[in-house]
């Protein structure tokens, strides 16, 4: 076999700060990986422009025409994270035999990236980057991250623990994933439902060079909800149950009723109408408000919108 042509996609939204060094060390490893002759000369690095509102794109231009390695391709628009990736992996995906995904901040240590290739030679079509451990991460986002994982396993949501956006996947994989046209896009639910043999690679992530981080608690809390509901149906199975079990608790509860009526102390509390109001009250939200988030994501889906526009590509 021929030495494969390997892309590797980074998506950028405001890293003016990070691109530099960034686009520095991919070409090294582009170029280094080359020169051991594991892949071809043909192979690239594509930095995505998300929507950036500073000067991510005059970088990313100045730097592809510098380097032969080097591409861009500008979205019209901000389209978040996960699409802005799909839009670099489908347009890039005709140019390659496999493209791996990795965030601009290179949080991601990037040396084993060889490896990854050398598992996609032997055979492998998706090779997943696995977190050792979260030492760099705050108390905060490490327990939560925890959390995360803990509750989508329980939600029955098949993804690959402590592993994040930094993956190789080949180009039937990439042909696969072009067929799913749901606009809540969770690529970490996705990509393992696709099937095709799998591997990993475990890296320890480090901390941001430069640059903040563009996943505030909101988005996070976003991210994990979309995951959830684009995957499971869980939330609705515990609407259920809860109103289950709330029947046969009235059930219970008019039993007691009935038989106090013939004790002699019959207080004619208010506690006993007030509360159920407020707790029944409390529930129907709960539940409508889960139906609603469901309906919400129907009503997008059905409208079938682009997922994002090209601007332009540098080449
Ligand atoms: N990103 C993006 N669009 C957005 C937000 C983020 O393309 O709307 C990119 C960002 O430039 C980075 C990656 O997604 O390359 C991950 O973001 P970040 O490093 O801020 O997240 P964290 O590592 O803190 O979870
Ligand atoms: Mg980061």
């Amino acid at each position: 076999m021929e030495n494969p042509i390997i892309g590797i996609v980074l998506p950028c939204y405001n890293e003016e700060l990070v691109l530099e060094e960034t686009t520095t060390r991919i070409q090294e490893i582009i170029s280094n990986l080359i020169v051991k002759n594991l892949i071809s000369n043909k192979s690239f690095a594509v930095f995505v422009d998300d929507g950036s509102k500073d000067k991510t794109w005059e970088i990313i231009e100045k730097n592809s025409s510098k380097h032969t390695n080097i591409k861009g391709l500008k979205l019209a628009g901000n389209v978040g994270h996960q699409n802005a990736l799909l839009a670099g992996l489908l347009t890039y995906k005709e140019e390659t035999d496999a493209l791996i995904s990795i965030d601009a901040d290179l949080q991601d240590d990037i040396s084993v990236i060889e490896e990854m290739i050398l598992k996609f030679i032997s055979g492998i079509d998706v090779v997943y980057a696995v977190r050792k451990e979260r030492k760099t991460d705050s108390f905060f986002k490490r327990n939560s991250a925890l959390f995360f994982y803990k509750l989508m396993k329980k939600m029955k949501v098949n993804i690959i623990h402590n592993h994040a956006d930094y993956r190789l996947c080949s180009k039937r994989v990439l042909d696969s994933l072009s067929e799913f046209n749901e606009v809540n896009l969770f690529l970490r639910g996705i990509i393992p439902s696709i099937g095709y043999n799998k591997d990993y690679v475990y890296y320890n992530r480090l901390e941001r060079f430069a640059g903040e981080s563009k996943y505030p608690l909101k988005k996070m809390l976003s991210f994990a909800w979309n995951g959830i509901t684009s995957f499971s149906n869980y939330p609705l199975k515990i609407v259920t149950i809860t109103g289950f079990a709330i029947f046969i608790i009235c059930i219970l509860l008019t039993g007691y009723a009935l038989l106090s009526l013939y004790s002699e102390n019959i207080v004619p509390g208010w506690l006993s109408t007030v509360l159920p109001m407020y707790f029944l009250g409390g529930v129907q939200l709960f539940c409508f408000g889960i139906l609603g988030e469901y309906i919400g994501k129907i009503y997008l889906e059905v409208k079938k919108r682009p997922r994002y526009f090209i601007d332009k590509k540098t080449k």
